[in-house]
């Protein structure tokens, strides 16, 4: 799933494609992903897009008094092209949930080359994985009117989240840290994959009270929460879609590296697997060598 790095990078490559753009036609391939039904979304069509934002996981693309907002959820992804079929997309096949596609004027394209110059024609799929579909397409007069993005807590890269708001935060929350962390009403952006990088980058066990945790240690999470996703975001942004799973997946340093030895202490990296999901820690740098027990392994660990 694309967090708020990998979604800051998306937004970033779709901001510099699409703004003034006209936004031509848009095919609703599955409408389950479709969450809201005034405006329709058909209104979005001839209109121009004024800018491409990123709140929590979400990208906002901004038509002017309309706004198309998307999550892609667990298994989805965007694929953007520079030739777009013309192709009618039918319901019920393939990845497709969303068609978008765009007509950028010639004198808009950045660096335009001074050959014959023609107008930039732009489509982007709204792709999703598996059969559990998640993937939710938004049209709204205000991101605001978004459940989602109504209840987003504060983005962590923005200036009003200082170490006080995140001590206050932690303090009032009695629940374990990894949770925490990936509350989107309590902290915006953060997900599975980078909670693990970041509690390991702090020496943070997952499963720590964020109550108990005093005040040195809040220090150096909230500073790892800046480092982690500072680095993340930096080698996301400039890059194209398909070139961000693969950034996201070799900066990793536990996450979905159960087994291997850890880059820091070269101790073997563990997992705690729940039903619909796994986390990724190290004992050597983050719980004392103690290995934490799951479902699978409580059994025999105690
Ligand atoms: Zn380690």
């Amino acid at each position: 799933m694309p967090e708020l790095p990998e979604v800051a990078g998306l937004s970033a490559f779709l901001d510099t494609r699409l703004r003034g753009a006209i936004l031509t036609k848009i095919q609703i391939v599955s409408f389950a992903v479709l969450k809201t039904a005034d405006p329709p979304y058909s209104a979005l069509e001839g209109r121009e897009i004024t800018g491409v934002q990123r709140m929590g996981k979400f990208i906002v693309l901004d038509a002017g008094g309309i706004q198309l907002a998307f999550h892609l959820a667990k298994a989805g992804w965007l694929r953007y092209t520079e030739s777009p079929s013309p192709a009618v997309l039918r319901p019920g096949k393939g990845y497709i949930a969303a068609r978008l596609e765009f007509m950028k004027a010639a004198a808009d394209v950045a660096g335009a080359p001074g050959g014959p110059r023609h107008d930039l024609h732009v489509g982007i799929d709204l792709t999703e994985a598996g059969t559990r579909k998640s993937l939710a397409v938004h049209v709204v007069r205000d991101p605001q009117d978004v459940p989602g993005i109504a209840t987003l807590g504060p983005d962590p890269l923005s200036a009003s989240f200082d170490l006080a708001t995140f001590a206050g935060i932690l303090a009032a929350s009695p629940q374990q840290i990894k949770g925490l962390l990936r509350n989107q009403g309590v902290i915006a952006g953060i997900g599975n994959a980078y909670s693990d990088e970041i509690l390991h980058a702090a020496r943070i066990s997952p499963f720590a009270l964020s109550k108990t945790l005093d005040e040195n240690t809040v220090r150096v999470l909230y500073e790892s929460i800046h480092s982690v996703l500072g680095a993340a975001v930096a080698e996301a942004v400039g890059k194209a879609p398909n070139e961000l799973k693969d950034a996201k997946r070799s900066t990793m340093r536990v996450h979905g590296r159960t087994g291997q030895p850890c880059p820091v202490c070269g101790t073997t990296i563990r997992e705690v697997s729940f039903a619909d999901r796994a986390l990724q820690y190290c004992p050597g740098c983050q719980t004392n060598g103690k290995i934490l027990a799951d479902r699978r392994t409580s059994r025999f660990v105690k």
